[in-house]
């Protein structure tokens, strides 16, 4: 039986996973910094979710979704992104009524039947996060340069910061109308799915990577001609605040993004770096000032954004291999491993990571393997050294050899880490 994971989903083995904790706790610290707390929702919703706060029309909704029926008939979805069920949440545990602004974060996997590629998988990992209640501009300008900070302390120094607003309803009714005249002339070049899509949804044209279509939506008419007086002072708002931050930026009028949920501000961050190849998009975000109030809530603004991980960690630099553990208990000779277990016990209750091989192997191979998986310390045990109370303490690094009291060997090891 030949049993490999589905495609486009990956298994991620603990060689990797200290990469994963770094860039999962720079987000969570990051973000905790201004105020977001943790939520978690489940990873199967009603499709019907789904369906309506992203959009009939998108990519996602039309051909990407993980959907099936259960054994009770009801159809459901495996999450293809975070933000509906967030908004499900927070009108369901009428949250409004507990504080005026709620901040929330997310981190988990999400779910979407694309074509494999490098940087684009089917089961991939989001950090997100949401406000509600906040119409903006300056909590917009502060989450961007939030996000731009979980960035830099990755260590991912090329980026670019695409921002954008596609205004409220009237102005989206506007451009809906120009954008249709535009695209009229067009209409027999553009692709299959753009052609159909066109008349109940426009702006998707602009979001469309087939090379003709790109080329028509190149020269389309910019929704920023066609913003309401409000949101004009919305996005001039932002950017005055992006500048106050001192958070490079630039203004792209063709950023609509594959979601329909969106209202005024928009906006992307790319990865310049090399390694990233053409999934160059680190995170996309933007507000959505309609959808608590079309999901049954009060009217309450939100603005939120999503960072794909498996692109942050290819954008990352590599840095040094660390270990896992931080001590390795050598016995000396086989009667002593019952003693060697207790000792292990001992350095962990002292908050230590302690890994030993009591298979009955030699001192060599046990110290072998200590080297191999780049253990800072060895703690040799041997028949005389329980006698004396006494283990051996080998510093693998600076190649030296001390007798310490067993008492204060778990002590030792601190001073000798936080070197
Ligand atoms: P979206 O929810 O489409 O706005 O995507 C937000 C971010 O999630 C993107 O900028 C990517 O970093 C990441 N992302 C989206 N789709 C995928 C995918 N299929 N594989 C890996 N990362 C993805």
């Amino acid at each position: 039986m030949n049993l490999r994971a589905v495609k486009g989903m990956k298994d991620i083995l603990p060689d990797e996973i200290s990469k994963w904790h770094r860039l999962e706790s720079a987000f969570r610290q990051r973000v905790e910094g201004y105020g977001f707390r943790e939520a978690r929702f489940p990873i199967v919703e009603p499709t019907a979710l789904f369906v309506r706060s992203i959009g009939e029309t998108t990519d996602i909704v039309e051909k990407e979704m993980y959907t099936f029926t259960d054994r009770g008939d009801k159809s459901l979805t495996l999450r293809p992104e975070g933000t509906a069920s967030s908004v499900r949440a927070f009108v369901q545990h009428s949250v409004q009524a507990r504080e005026p602004v709620t901040k929330w974060y997310y981190v988990g996997p999400m779910y979407r039947r694309e074509r494999p590629a490098k940087g684009r998988y089917r089961q991939f990992y989001q950090a997100g996060i949401e406000v509600f209640g906040d119409p903006g501009p300056f909590i917009d300008a502060e989450v961007i340069d939030m996000v731009v900070g979980v960035i830099s302390t990755l260590g991912i120094t090329e980026v670019e910061v695409l921002v954008n607003s596609i205004g409220g309803p009237e102005a989206r009714e506007n451009y809906r109308v120009a954008l249709l005249a535009y695209l009229a002339p067009y209409r027999a070049e553009l692709c299959a799915d753009c052609q159909r899509r066109v008349d109940a949804n426009p702006l998707r044209v602009l979001d469309c990577k087939v090379p003709r279509c790109a080329e028509i939506a190149a020269d389309a008419p910019s929704i920023l001609k066609h913003l309401t007086d409000d949101d004009r002072a919305h996005f001039d708002g932002l950017q005055e605040t992006l500048t106050i931050l001192g958070t490079p930026y630039r203004v792209d009028g063709s950023l609509v993004r594959g979601l329909d949920y969106y209202t005024r501000t928009l906006f992307e961050v790319l990865g310049k770096g090399e390694g990233l190849g053409a999934q160059n998009a680190l995170l996309g975000g933007g507000r959505y000032d309609q959808m608590v109030k079309s999901f049954g809530g009060p009217d309450t603004p939100a603005i939120g954004f999503a960072m794909g991980l498996e692109r942050l960690l290819m954008a990352m630099p590599e840095s040094e291999p660390d270990s896992h553990v931080d001590v390795f208990i050598v016995a000396a000779q086989a009667g002593v491993r019952g003693e060697a277990t207790l000792l292990g016990r001992e350095l962990r209750d002292a908050g230590l990571r302690v890994e030993s091989d009591l298979r009955g192997g030699s001192l060599k191979s046990q110290l072998r393997r200590a080297d191999k998986i780049n253990t800072r310390i060895a703690m040799i045990l041997g028949e005389e050294e329980v006698e004396e109370g006494v283990v051996q303490l080998k510093d693998l690094q600076n190649k030296t050899q001390d007798k310490v009291p067993r008492a204060e060997a778990a002590q030792r090891v601190h001073a000798l880490l936080s070197e």
